[in-house]
């Protein structure tokens, strides 16, 4: 596995893989790797001649200095991960200066108000820094597939309007949810979670299983009212919203119609650390 430090060697490298016609699959990560990374590598494997991912904490999609700081960095550990795993060809570990040239800010972007719903309500600009970062690593690692994690579903989404808008010749896949053996999406946050709050955190996998039960039985607003009465007796477990939306538009509806698909959103705070889940509802 290369391990391409900065920009120069990433672009080097990408340069010589071109001539010999190889096709790239890409995964951007920002570290604390764990097996629902390894999910993006694998699906990327299946499709590509090369699998190449990033490790960048992005500080413009931080809207919280204290989750900024506190985000899981351990670089070796992640190098070691990633070579003992042997699914990718070359990891490209950015500085800042590396992806950010001039200044460290986000540019600005609109994505068909789909960065207005959720995530991008909760995190006013977490979605410009997200497409900042995302359009300078694709212009820089040119790759032909892209992986991103459903875990993430509105970022997927965005991305994928991203490359659309901006034409730029990457194709966007979703990767499914890869989740701890309680249910509990795997995320890099875990770790900071007690023996006890993980294993209570199941309750958030078990609940969206329940409205996907609940869902076209009982009305949307019935189901919102039984999940906060779930939650509201977890007393460690905040429950900060949950929603049903249109998967394609990502507004949240109180009605549903038979042609359209639909998505339940959630993310509890356990102790600090917030915690996002979604499945989609059959
Ligand atoms: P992160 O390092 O948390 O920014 O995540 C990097 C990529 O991995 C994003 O596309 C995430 O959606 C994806 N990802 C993170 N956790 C999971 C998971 N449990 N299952 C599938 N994909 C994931």
């Amino acid at each position: 596995m290369e391990i391409l430090k900065n920009k120069k060697s990433l672009e080097d490298y990408v340069e010589r893989q071109k001539e010999m016609g190889k096709r790239i699959g890409f995964a951007p990560t920002m570290g604390a790797l764990h097996k629902g990374h390894l999910s993006l590598y694998e699906a990327a494997r299946k499709e590509n001649d090369l699998v190449v991912s990033s490790i960048f904490v992005n500080p413009t999609q931080f809207t919280n200095a204290l989750d900024l700081e506190k985000y899981p960095r351990n670089i070796q550990k992640d190098i070691d991960f990633l070579q003992n795993s042997g699914w990718i060809d070359a990891v490209y570990i950015p500085e800042v200066a590396d992806l950010y040239p001039e200044k460290t800010a986000s540019k600005s972007y609109q994505f068909n108000g789909l960065e207005k719903e959720m995530e991008g309500a909760a995190r006013p600009g977490h979605f410009d820094g997200v497409g900042t970062v995302v359009e300078t690593l694709f212009r820089q690692v040119k790759p032909d597939n892209a992986y991103f994690g459903e875990k993430d579903f509105q970022q997927l989404a965005i991305i994928r309007n991203l490359a659309a808008q901006l034409k730029l010749p990457v194709k966007i896949h979703g990767v499914g949810i890869y989740r701890e053996e309680n249910g509990l999406a795997m995320s890099s946050r875990n770790e900071r979670l007690s023996p006890a709050e993980r294993a209570a955190s199941k309750l958030i996998y078990e609940t969206l299983q329940k409205a996907n039960g609940w869902f076209r039985v009982v009305s949307i607003p019935e189901i919102k009212k039984r999940v906060s009465e779930i939650f509201s007796e977890e007393p460690v477990m905040i429950l900060e919203y949950f929603k049903i939306a249109d998967e394609e538009t990502l507004k949240e509806t109180d009605f549903f119609y038979k042609d359209r698909n639909y998505r339940a959103f959630i993310v509890v705070n356990v102790n600090d650390v917030r915690l996002i889940d979604n499945l989609h509802l059959d």
